[in-house]
């Protein structure tokens, strides 16, 4: 029997009437996207400028204002905001950042947020390489998004206690010793500090900070020292002036001269610029005693909880950090704070312009939101 036979046959037996009526084909495709527009999230993008309280000086750049990329993600009635601080250091600019959003926005609209693994992994591969701070904005607001669906905030969201969250440093910018006095003094709130060293004027700045606070200091060279020796020499100083770690001491590259440092000195190593991703970790054991996790450079709260894992895992200490970012991105890190040793969340406090409150400090710990997701109010 062929094939014309065989559907001859089967009809006049009553199978053909059993098969559903085929649309014609313009009907179908109306029924396909009704249905998807019924399941698509409305994703809205844009670059917010956030003013800084005192320029802000790194032996990277110098500035007044920093923008970062905002996702807001809508589906069910539910909002979710994400946000993402593109590091320079990477080759990662805000207007790429929300040009390469804006190329998959469909892509994400159009993705289940009920398989968030798979969804934002996809996304991941979207964007490709240096877009870490746009996946981490995409990230956030469906983690966020989440969170509201179930009705858990975040920490929750991943077993955590929210008042494990330990105390929070506060950092003071590179400036001129008088202008890093009154800074220290501003920071009165806040029992741990954070330095930013890797400058000629290292003694000058400490010295000045020093003269107002006994505080335990943490300092961050942000790869400021080029020669080994000199960065020992620098780091036994800071050992003589109750600083506890220091961040980045050498340039990233420079793997077996942060090996020899370390076998100099006794405070802990903590790599920042080194540690770009998961697979890098195993390795900085070797020269490093901790990583700096921060969702700007690891593309978001998923992968930067991988991070804390992966790190735990090896018996390495664990900072968490943040670029200058509103309550969004430093809320969204916040949450994962009660995992690590060393939380850096102040990003949102050396902005004039927050358009979000959510993680405050009090007596210089992390105060989580315990409303549902990132759990924020929106400013304005
Ligand atoms: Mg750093």
């Amino acid at each position: 029997m062929n094939r014309r036979q065989w559907l001859k046959a089967a009809g006049a037996a009553g199978i053909m009437t059993a098969l559903p009526n085929p649309l014609p084909a313009a009907s179908a495709q109306h029924a396909a996207s009704k249905a998807s527009a019924i399941n698509m999230a409305t994703v809205n993008l844009s670059i917010k400028r956030l003013q800084l309280r005192h320029t802000w000086t790194t032996t990277m750049s110098s500035s007044t204002y920093r923008e970062t990329v905002h996702l807001a993600y809508t589906r069910d009635g539910i909002t979710g905001y994400g946000e993402g601080a593109p590091i320079i250091r990477y080759e990662e600019y805000p207007a790429q950042a929300k040009l390469a959003l804006e190329a998959i926005a469909d892509k994400i609209a159009a993705g289940d947020p009920a398989r968030f693994d798979s969804f934002l992994a996809d996304i991941r591969r979207q964007l490709g390489e240096h877009q870490h701070a746009a996946m981490a904005a995409v990230d956030i607001a469906v983690m966020d998004w989440v969170g509201k669906k179930l009705n858990l905030p975040l920490y929750q969201y991943f077993g955590l206690d929210p008042a494990d969250a330990p105390v929070t440093t506060f950092s003071i910018g590179i400036d001129t010793p008088e202008i890093t006095k009154q800074k220290t003094l501003e920071a009165a709130p806040y029992p741990v500090l954070k330095v930013k060293v890797g400058l000629k004027t290292d003694e000058e700045t400490i010295t000045a900070i020093r003269s107002v606070t006994k505080k335990p200091l943490r300092v961050d060279a942000n790869e400021g020292w080029t020669d080994k020796d000199e960065a020992v020499r620098k780091i036994n100083w800071l050992e003589t002036q109750g600083v506890e770690l220091i961040e980045q001491p050498m340039p990233a590259h420079m793997f077996e001269e942060v090996k020899y440092v370390r076998s100099k000195v006794h405070m802990p190593i903590i790599a920042d610029e080194a540690c770009t991703s998961t697979g890098l970790i195993p390795k900085l054991k070797e020269a490093y005693d901790g990583i700096n996790v921060k969702l700007d450079k690891a593309g978001g709260i998923l992968e930067a909880y991988r991070w804390i894992k992966m790190a735990r895992a090896l018996d390495m200490k664990v900072m968490l950090g943040c670029m200058i970012s509103s309550s969004c991105s430093c809320t969204a890190a916040a949450h994962l704070s009660p995992l690590v040793d060393y939380p850096d969340l102040d990003g949102n406090l050396l902005i004039s312009n927050d358009p979000f409150e959510g993680v405050k400090v009090a007596d210089g710990k992390l105060i989580l939101p315990s409303r549902p997701g990132l759990g924020l109010k929106v400013l304005g």
